[in-house]
């Protein structure tokens, strides 16, 4: 098992994911998907591999993007003879016919997508390899495999509401007579999609709350800083993951995310930047919370 500190700026969050896709967007948003090749570990798939292949094969990638802490490449293109008998039941003739479908990816824990020349040596545990029509090849790595592969014909929906685009009314909402701790509630992906345990901890501190308060016992006032702390936060994350989407992308070896200034997550026993005070950590549903005693309230 693996510490949770050893992986500690490995886990893609939001802003991870998203300049992820922002790179694999500019990579391969425009290229067509010729052939695909899926391993024979069946962890990672979470639709069938043979439709995951006939869903890709000969399909355009129009763009890729972030829906919650999933990568989804929408997809276009004729649906081939042998497409259309892969049709569940369910759907009508017209959707049937429609030539869209999405390819969704979770990166788990160590999921990577690679965008590389065929000639690239083959990473350990490459669970898929989309080869497009440019020449060059998709690849999906996942030591652990915790990693999530799928196809959807619709449009896909992870649930809860995206942070970035919440209103501060639909954000207080969220927590209305919720018991759990606001830790625990920002974490809920029902509510927030894509808020993982990082993010969550320096929000909090920039709000000045503290992980273990009562979500519904919180001020409507300390909502609205959370709300604001959230993104901001990931905002920032973003705006420096711009900067190093080639280093993670390209690279077929020990590429590592960015760092975010990190104010109290992985800190503890550390001094607080803003008063010096010792970083506390607690563990709240099994995840460690970083937080200040004398900031955070
Ligand atoms: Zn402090």
């Amino acid at each position: 098992m693996v510490s949770e500190s050893s992986i500690l700026n490995t886990v893609p969050e939001l802003p991870e994911v998203e300049t992820i896709a922002r790179g694999l967007d500019k990579r391969v948003a425009g290229d067509a998907v010729e052939s695909v090749w899926i391993g024979s570990r069946q962890q990672p798939l979470k639709s069938p591999p043979a439709v995951i292949a006939l869903t890709l094969e000969g399909k355009r990638i129009v763009r890729v993007h972030r829906a919650g802490k999933h990568i989804v490449f929408d997809l276009q293109g004729d649906a081939t003879a042998k497409k259309s008998t892969r049709v569940g039941r369910g759907q009508s003739r017209q959707a049937a016919s429609l030539p869209t479908a999405q390819w969704i990816v979770h990166l788990g824990m160590t999921g990577r997508m690679v965008v590389c020349e065929p000639a690239a040596d083959l990473a350990k545990h490459t669970h898929l390899i989309a080869k497009l029509a440019s020449g060059r090849e998709l690849r999906f790595i996942d030591p652990r495999m915790f990693g999530k592969l799928s196809v959807h014909a619709g449009d896909f929906d992870p649930g809860g509401v995206e942070p970035l685009e919440v209103s501060e009314e639909q954000f207080v909402a969220l927590f209305r007579g919720r018991k759990t701790p606001i830790k625990s509630a920002l974490l809920n992906q029902k509510l927030l999609r894509g808020v993982g345990n990082i993010y969550a901890d320096e929000s909090l501190f920039r709000a000045g709350i503290r992980p273990r308060r009562r979500a519904a016992a919180i001020t409507r006032e300390n909502l609205g800083k959370l709300h604001r702390a959230v993104r901001e936060v990931l905002r920032e994350a973003i705006a420096l993951g711009g900067s190093s989407i080639s280093d993670y992308v390209d690279a077929d070896g020990e590429e590592g995310f960015f760092q975010f200034q990190h104010r109290v997550y992985g800190r503890e026993g550390e001094p607080c930047l803003a008063c010096r005070t010792k970083i506390r950590r607690v563990v709240l549903a099994g995840r460690s919370s970083h937080y200040c005693s004398n900031c955070q309230k």
